[in-house]
């Protein structure tokens, strides 16, 4: 079981598909991918319950079957590169739409969505309708890549503003490079 978890993240974003696409990172400059950790797949849907991005149906019915993590990162990659590059990516709205076809979704009086299955293609179908209800209400256009090169944090931009994915981690850590780098050469 790892812990602290959440302290991998340069954040943790209100965004389940978001949460999973940034399993990956490259802080201090060495390059993490948190899913080829054992027992992560388990800690990183804790984690999302405790952020009140999945609920306890949808953990319960994604634990009754294993995952591959393989797949899993598979998917993740093909959801990264769409987003760093879109333009090649034409086909993958309809790819994202199969994706939840593999393990059909059952809602609840709230409308809360579980997959008929769990293991990797419950979990797939979950982030895949999640990132679907993202294209939906407009989101796709505001997802961006941290500023910071060393990053591989993806977030939403709500303002049009933001640079970082966390202020406090990548902003930071950039302004100070820069202030020492003016300072050095004076
Ligand atoms: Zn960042």
């Amino acid at each position: 079981m790892i812990n602290n978890l959440e302290t991998r993240y340069s954040y943790v974003s209100d965004y389940l598909f978001i949460n999973i696409l940034n399993t990956i990172n490259g802080r201090n400059n060495v390059f993490t991918d948190f899913l080829e950790e054992d027992g992560l797949m388990v800690a990183w849907l804790s984690l999302m319950k405790e952020k009140g991005l999945l609920n306890s149906e949808q953990v319960e019915k994604i634990n009754e079957s294993s995952i591959d993590i393989k797949k899993i990162q598979l998917f993740r990659e093909q959801c990264r590169s769409f987003f760093l590059e879109p333009e090649t990516q034409s086909k993958f709205l309809e790819s994202l739409a199969s994706n939840t076809e593999k393990a059909p979704l059952f809602f609840d009086k709230e409308f809360r969505p579980t997959p008929s299955t769990g293991g990797t293609d419950g979990l797939i179908s979950l982030i895949a309708y999640d990132m679907l209800t993202a294209h939906h209400n407009g989101l796709f256009p505001k997802i961006k890549k941290c500023k910071s090169n060393t990053c591989y944090a993806l977030f939403v931009d709500t303002s049009g503003r933001r640079k970082w994915c966390s202020m406090e981690v990548c902003g930071n850590r950039t302004k100070a490079r820069k202030h020492y780098a003016k300072k050095s050469s004076e």
